[in-house]
């Protein structure tokens, strides 16, 4: 108890202690002290949050029912523009006079405090893979510019270099397919039943498993 102190986001309940009934209504203005959330968006530091807090006497402690409305702000996670969205969040506590196993709140020297709440409210809130609109397009795979920007552009197909040798050789089907590893190779018996497995080039076929 003697570590509280009094911020932006504690609110007095004196007046409300042992009122069953009584009721208040605040709304504040608060300027985030620190960054709420870590990932593409947060609500960054110097941003406002709008709260309105109700505040009811109950027989046990203070029940605080919260509304908070605020904006994040970060990047698109497909292309990394900047954004920013609304966050609307809203709970209900109890902040409980004597502190039991039943209530995770406690009133504190008179007060309850909003922080702990917000915040948690507030990241859980933020989306995990934020997008600028819901069709975003994202980054060209290959370059890395912005699809957005290049309308005319779809994504490139990226193309697997693994193939262009056989499709060298497909262009010139029927001219005996010179190929160059394995054509002097004595041991080709296995050739006409492995024949789905000539574009790997096996460097020794002599130890083939087949049986
Ligand atoms: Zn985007």
């Amino acid at each position: 108890m003697s570590k509280f102190n009094k911020t932006p986001f504690t609110a007095n309940v004196w007046d409300l202690m042992h009122q069953p009934g009584e009721l208040r209504e605040r709304e504040l203005d608060i300027v985030v002290p620190e960054k709420m959330g870590e990932g593409l968006v947060a609500v960054q530091a110097g941003a406002t949050l709008e709260v309105d807090a109700r505040l009811e006497s109950l027989h046990d402690g203070i029940l605080a029912t919260v509304r908070v409305d605020t904006e994040a702000s970060g990047v698109c996670g497909r292309c990394l523009k900047d954004i920013e969205m609304p966050v609307r969040v809203e709970f209900a506590e109890l902040f409980a006079y004597s502190l039991d196993e039943a209530f995770d709140y406690q009133v504190e020297a008179d007060h309850v405090d909003l922080e702990p709440l917000i915040r948690d409210a507030v990241v859980l809130a933020l989306p995990f893979q934020p997008v600028c609109r819901p069709d975003c397009p994202g980054l060209d795979p290959v370059t890395g510019e912005r699809l957005e920007d290049l309308p005319e552009r779809a994504p490139q197909e990226e193309f697997d270099s693994r193939w262009s040798a056989l499709t060298g050789l497909l262009g010139q089907s029927g001219s005996g397919a010179h190929a160059e590893t394995g054509s002097d190779q004595t041991d080709r018996e296995a050739s006409t039943d492995t024949a789905t497995d000539g574009e790997t080039p096996s460097a020794s076929p002599t130890e083939r498993e087949k049986s």
